[in-house]
């Protein structure tokens, strides 16, 4: 795991920390949104859809690949722990 600036920004959608402006979202006017990551929120957190199973579906191999899980079982267990914790997907 790379070690973690407390200051970086953490996506409150898929939990991908942002250390850089780049990889901040978009909102729908073209400003930065540092609440969400480019992949999640290109044009605007109003626009953004699917659902926290697609979102597992789309992290966990991704995860694999990138060695912080041995496989997609584990890396699902910790991304259906993790997310949940996340503003995008805790429950009013
Ligand atoms: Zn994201």
């Amino acid at each position: 795991m790379k070690e973690m600036n407390p200051n970086t920004p953490v996506c409150q959608s898929c939990g991908m920390p942002m250390s850089d402006p780049n990889e901040y979202g978009k909102n729908a006017d073209g400003t930065a949104n540092t609440k969400y990551c480019i992949y999640c929120c290109p044009k605007g957190a109003e626009n953004m859809s699917g659902t926290l199973e697609e979102m597992i579906d789309f992290c966990a191999p991704l995860e694999v690949k990138l060695g912080l899980h041995p496989d997609e079982a584990a890396a699902r267990a910790a991304l259906a722990a993790y997310l949940p914790t996340l503003e995008r997907w805790k429950k009013a």
